[in-house]
């Protein structure tokens, strides 16, 4: 059975008054949230759980997904708290003595440049970051966060017992004692070593003092870490044999849960960013830093890249042209691959691959003022970009799975079909963090039952009740987009390189196509 519930931090949590449960101070680009807020959200999930049509007491494991980077800072009263949770009392009420830090940066927050450059240095540069924590220093990981704070507040930083992800911290309250922190939501801090898999002297040592005791042990990812505490049992009626599996980030959640658990499988999440991920059976390295690698819940390897400018992008071009988003769809759909050789670099917002901090919009062959132009081509340049900064994958996609809100438009994942020239596959369900973690409950708890339960299996067996819709590449458009991607490479080059103007080649691709 699949009971599904939601809630918002803006409706259901509004005494909070935040906006999307984020706390945004623009000027220094720091973005925060509320841990008190996640621990209320928790609770009403319970509340409503337990008034629902659902037997609590047959639930046999809960596992769970958190944003991935973010922290939550505890001080010395957190374990014995969490320990003795009262049923007679809310958990918030509980535990609000218990942060020694009042809010906890997110992925969101790009405020550390300082930090990470000061990291990458200590570590002996990018290259060496990169082959020891799977990813070059990002502003929104955890580590360079955790340096921030300290460097800021010391005295808060000393007064800091554990440093918990989110995804750790809310197991904790599950189980009742400090949970560990998985492989997977473990590679998003740059403190891991990511071959070994274990918190790396170096690093930890680069990011500020005493950390290792701070921290929480690593984990597998489908490690049963104990049982649900007596608060759950005696309050929402859970049976004490229910187990609680490690919590992961929500990025090897959705490997997961879009069924990434063979090579060839990637995947695109096409929500406020765009990410582009896959399963990875070898450890490899983006040596450009621009991508990740972490752990995958299977035990492998999963990569990642991240992109700012996705759905919020093409957001604000369909808005500045007051467009539906079907109206935006016909263009597409009337408009031809290749667009006439117009190539646009779409830097609306600050890029993260390739870096832009300053936005801009580059047009090549056409302006502001052509609709359709600007349409055809947003869609081209980010499907063309991802293609680009991708290619250090070893591995090459043989299908691409579609999430996220903009992937219920067909006419993008046609064009992203072509350029890739693999066929994409939309599922009907979207939460897939939510469902990764569902999955990774029940994995765990079968292979504990001595059962030999494959990852396939059960994946493959639960995917096959899903609605899906295949995009076919029209693979008579790949020569052109295969040309375009040379000259789009080239006009990255040349606005974010100073390389030589490429307006030559463009000129070739119109009369070659045209
Ligand atoms: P997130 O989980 O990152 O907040 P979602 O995956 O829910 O985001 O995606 C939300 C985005 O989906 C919206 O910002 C909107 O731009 C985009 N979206 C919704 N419907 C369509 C559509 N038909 N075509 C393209 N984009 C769409």
């Amino acid at each position: 059975m699949i009971y599904r519930e939601n809630i918002n931090y803006g409706d259901d949590l509004s005494l909070y008054k935040y906006k999307n449960g984020i706390i945004v101070n623009e000027n220094s680009q720091q973005v925060h949230s509320n841990p008190l807020m996640w621990i209320e959200a928790l609770e009403l999930f319970f509340q409503k759980l337990f008034f629902s049509e659902i037997n609590v007491k047959s639930i046999k494991a809960i596992s769970g997904s958190a944003q991935q980077h973010g922290t939550v800072y505890l001080n010395n009263k957190f374990e014995e708290k969490v320990n003795n949770l009262d049923p007679n009392t809310s958990l918030v009420d509980q535990l609000k003595d218990s942060l020694s830090r009042e809010t906890s940066p997110i992925w969101m927050d790009s405020s550390t440049t300082k930090q990470c450059k000061e990291i990458r240095e200590k570590l002996g540069g990018k290259k060496k970051v990169i082959i020891l924590t799977g990813s070059d220093t990002f502003e929104r990981f955890s580590g360079p966060q955790i340096r921030k704070f300290y460097q800021q507040n010391p005295q808060k930083y000393g007064n800091t017992k554990i440093i918990h992800l989110i995804s750790s911290f809310l197991a904790s309250i599950l189980t009742g004692k400090k949970a560990p922190i998985d492989y997977g939501d473990g590679a998003g801090m740059n403190l891991m070593n990511i071959k070994q898999k274990i918190w790396d002297e170096n690093a930890l040592n680069a990011t500020a003092p005493n950390l290792k005791e701070k921290l929480p042990p690593l984990t597998e990812s489908y490690k049963i870490i104990g049982n649900i505490s007596q608060y759950f049992i005696k309050k929402y009626n859970f049976s004490p044999e229910t187990k609680i599996i490690a919590w992961s980030g929500d990025n090897p959640n959705s490997l997961i849960g879009t069924g990434l658990i063979k090579r060839g499988r990637f995947a695109f999440s096409l929500g406020t960013s765009d990410t582009y991920f896959g399963y990875l059976q070898k450890l490899q390295f983006d040596m450009k830093g621009e991508g990740h690698i972490f752990g995958a819940p299977t035990g492998d390897y999963m990569s990642l890249i991240c992109f700012k400018n996705g759905s919020l992008a093409r957001e604000k071009i369909k808005d500045d042209y007051n467009l539906t988003w079907e109206e935006f769809s016909n263009i597409l759909n009337k408009t031809i691959p290749g667009n006439y050789g117009r190539i646009m670099l779409p830097y609306f917002f600050p890029e993260i691959v390739p870096i832009v901090l300053q936005p801009k919009v580059f047009r090549f062959g056409f302006d502001e003022n052509d609709m359709e132009a600007n349409i055809r081509a947003i869609i081209e340049a980010q499907f063309l970009s991802m293609r680009l900064h991708s290619d250090w994958i070893e591995e090459k996609p043989k299908k691409i799975y579609a999430t996220g809100g903009a992937s219920a438009n067909k006419e993008i994942l046609q064009i992203a079909a072509d350029i890739f020239k693999t066929p994409i596959i939309k599922y009907e369900i979207t939460d897939s963090a939510a469902l990764g973690a569902a999955f990774r409950a029940t994995y765990s708890y079968y292979i504990t039952q001595n059962s030999n339960l494959k990852w396939e299996r059960l994946i493959d067996s639960f995917m096959k009740e899903q609605k899906q819709e295949k995009i076919n590449p029209t693979l008579t458009n790949g020569p052109l987009y295969d040309d375009m991607l040379q000259i789009y490479d080239k006009f990255e080059k040349f606005v974010l390189k100073n390389a030589e103007n490429p307006e030559i080649y463009r000129k070739e691709f119109i009369q070659k196509y045209y």
